[in-house]
């Protein structure tokens, strides 16, 4: 039996942040101007070691996830994270494991990630345009590195990636159209997202955000576009083929068409914090009562517990809520 929260939403998927480092600064999610960037981040033993994650994966596995996400900060950055990826794709129940990277190290891993298991991959990728992709990535790498470390992955037999482009108005919607031509035809996704209030250091301003249905009519305009029929529930993008076959398109919503009434990810932050919800402000610490000795039975019944009680649904309250709500870091929570 599925666990459900309030609104009858199954626990289905997992986002572990492995890390809360990263490579880039990129300004919707870790601005160099924020404390954080200026380099405080989580000293090793804060961080969840490979076993209690590996413990963790095995407590959701048993209540009904399949499904884990790998995400950061930047998780090629963490130390063994070959070694972690093959400790999770062993768990009994995870048949789906996932990873979000900025591709800048894939080329390093991408190999051996594959023979340890790792199922699929999203890249985040803002412009192919090299002057606005260094002002969303706080002056830090390259198109060509992520570039290379798409080709990389496909080197290494990943297929159907999935490209995630932050879109912010007068920053790189100007660019949009490029970055959408250059991989119809690839096999990827181009998954074109709503800029987000997460965290509380990004400047977030609703007058930057570009809604999906502009975005999706001038895609329209030039290369027609029909729904993809078949979507899974829970999945954040809602998807668009292009009529002359040259792939599929994506639009994650969050702003202007929210898809809360089936969220089923729980998310797990790099020391060990249980969030419902990206939007979240209070978690609960899990690192501390594994370290307390707490076996995966009674863990078992903590998150069954969370989970049951679980009511979030930010993405539709907001224009309701008081500005400034307080969130989580992005760079904490992994997205
Ligand atoms: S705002 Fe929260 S509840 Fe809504 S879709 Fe996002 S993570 Fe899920």
């Amino acid at each position: 039996m599925p666990v459900t929260d309030t609104l009858t939403r199954p626990l289905k998927d997992l986002r572990i942040s492995v890390l809360d480092r990263c490579n880039l600064r990129c300004t919707y999610c870790m601005p160099e101007e924020s404390l954080h960037a200026r380099g405080v981040f989580l000293r090793p033993h804060y961080l969840l070691s490979d076993g209690e994650i590996e413990l963790l994966v095995r407590v959701f596995a048993g209540l009904g996830v399949h499904k884990v996400r790998l995400t950061g900060g930047e998780p090629l950055l963490r130390p063994g994270f070959v070694e972690l990826v093959s400790r999770i794709s062993a768990i009994e129940g995870i048949t789906d494991l996932a990873l979000t990277s900025n591709a800048i190290l894939l080329p390093r891993h991408a190999e051996a990630l594959k023979k340890a298991g790792l199922g699929r991959i999203t890249v985040s990728l803002d412009s192919l345009d090299e002057s606005v992709f260094r002002i969303m990535a706080g002056d830090r790498g390259s198109v060509k590195e992520v570039l290379d470390g798409i080709e990389a992955a496909e080197l290494a037999g990943f297929k159907h990636l999935k490209i995630n482009t932050v879109v912010q108005r007068n920053i790189n919607d100007h660019t949009i159209m490029d970055l959408v031509a250059h991989f119809r035809h690839s096999g990827h996704t181009v998954r074109l997202i709503e800029f987000m209030d997460v965290g509380n250091v990004n400047n977030w301003n609703r007058e930057l955000v570009l809604p999906s249905a502009d975005l999706l009519k001038t895609i329209h305009d030039r290369w027609p576009l029909h729904p993809v029929a078949e979507q899974p529930v829970g999945e954040t993008a809602r998807r668009y083929a292009f009529n002359d076959g040259a792939g599929q398109i994506g639009f994650i919503s969050s702003i202007t068409e929210p898809f809360c009434g089936d969220c089923s990810r729980a998310r797990i932050t790099a020391d060990g914090v249980f969030y419902s919800c990206l939007f979240s402000a209070k978690g609960t610490v899990l690192r501390d009562r594994i370290r307390d000795g707490l076996g995966a039975d009674e863990m078992t019944e903590v998150i069954r517990e969370l989970w049951t009680r679980r009511a979030d649904r930010y993405s539709e309250l907001r224009s309701h809520l008081p500005r400034h709500q307080q969130h989580v870091e992005m760079y904490r929570m992994g997205g």
